[in-house]
């Protein structure tokens, strides 16, 4: 399992010695946890260890902050937010755009391009026209009218210029498959920044941990699809690494023996049904969360090939009939 017990035996006695320090030293230093509900409409978890609760305290204000301005930013719930102005203006002619935006439209696209196309931004142009809360989907002539524009390709980037324009009329985009793993790495590295040496962010089901629990790998457990929020599947032993779980019971409605959810197939404007739940592991969140969507378009033979090819990416897929699949690289872990 190479991202957890290798590196793990690497900093364990480094770890281990650290404790002894510490344990010589008996200062305040302690494990700081903070649970934050409504920013990017999810639940957000900070834990990690500092020299003194003021420290720690301030250090995840600083990460809270960071997250509430990406979501100002990204936010199409937020008319105001620089992608709601993109989703307005673009199809008119190129807008010049932030550079972090600028940087984070760059990155979804070479996910669409690793993944075949699975993963895409402009998902939205038909994806808009769903509600889950409210139990509302589009019928087949309101998709196929939205369809052609779906298609990443439609959103083009001028890096000289930093702008960004869509190619043609009816293409939205939506960072919801990605922002929240962006949010994740920024935060870790508001963290680090401040010296903080372990911790863990998560962000809905986007997680990111830097470094151990004193000689131990942080655990974090996998859902069970069809089951209640605490059963889990398995835990991972992570450490320096972050995971992504995207699953068909987040935010879905059944009707008429169709589950209607909220990973939606680019190729087909329909809900993406293919597996009941993925989960990636790798070194940043922002990649974990852009690849956790592929098995639901994909499937999760075509889905593991592809996670299989990429280096630094491990994968477990919950397939339809329930069967637990993994990557090569978590294969000797089971
Ligand atoms: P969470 O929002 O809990 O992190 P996921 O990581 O599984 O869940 O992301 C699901 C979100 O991804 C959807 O709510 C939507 O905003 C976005 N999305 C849906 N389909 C696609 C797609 N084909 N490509 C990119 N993003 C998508
Ligand atoms: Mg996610």
């Amino acid at each position: 399992m190479k991202h957890a017990t290798k590196r793990f035996s690497a900093v364990k006695y480094a770890a281990w010695a650290l404790g002894f320090v510490l344990a010589a030293n008996p200062a305040r230093a302690e494990w700081v946890k903070r649970i934050t509900d409504g920013i990017m409409g999810t639940r957000i978890t900070v834990e990690l260890w500092a020299d003194d609760p003021a420290t720690a305290e301030a250090a995840i204000d600083a990460v809270l902050a960071q997250m509430r301005h990406i979501d100002e930013t990204m936010s199409t719930y937020k008319p105001t937010s620089e992608v709601s102005r993109v989703n307005a203006r673009a199809a008119a002619g190129p807008m010049r755009i932030s550079k972090e935006l600028f940087d984070l439209l760059t990155t979804a696209r070479e996910y669409s391009i690793i993944t075949d196309g699975a993963f895409d931004i402009t998902y939205a142009s038909v994806g808009y026209l769903y509600d889950f809360r409210k139990r509302v989907h589009p019928d087949d002539a309101a998709i196929a009218k939205a369809l052609p524009a779906v298609n990443f390709r439609h959103v083009v980037l001028d890096p000289g210029n930093q702008t960004v324009r869509f190619s043609q009329k009816g293409v939205r985009i939506d960072l919801g498959g990605i922002a929240k793993g962006y949010a994740v790495d920024r935060g870790i590295e508001v963290l680090k920044s401040r010296g903080v040496t372990r911790a863990y962010v998560g962000a809905g089901g986007d997680s990111r941990i830097i470094g151990d629990r004193f000689g131990k790998p942080w655990m974090v457990g996998i859902r069970d699809p069809r089951k209640g929020e605490g059963e889990i599947i398995t835990s991972i032993p992570l450490v320096d690494a972050a995971i992504s779980t995207s699953g068909d019971y987040e935010r879905f409605f059944d009707e008429g023996g169709v589950r209607y959810h909220h990973i939606i197939d680019p190729h087909t404007g329909h809900s993406a049904s293919k597996v009941r739940s993925a989960t990636v592991i790798g070194p940043y969140a922002t990649r974990t969360d852009g690849l956790s969507k592929t098995a639901f378009v994909l499937g999760p033979e075509r889905a593991m090939e592809i996670y299989n090819r990429i280096d630094d990416i491990d994968a477990i897929i919950v397939k339809l009939d329930g069967t637990v699949i993994y990557s090569k690289g978590l294969e000797p872990a089971r």
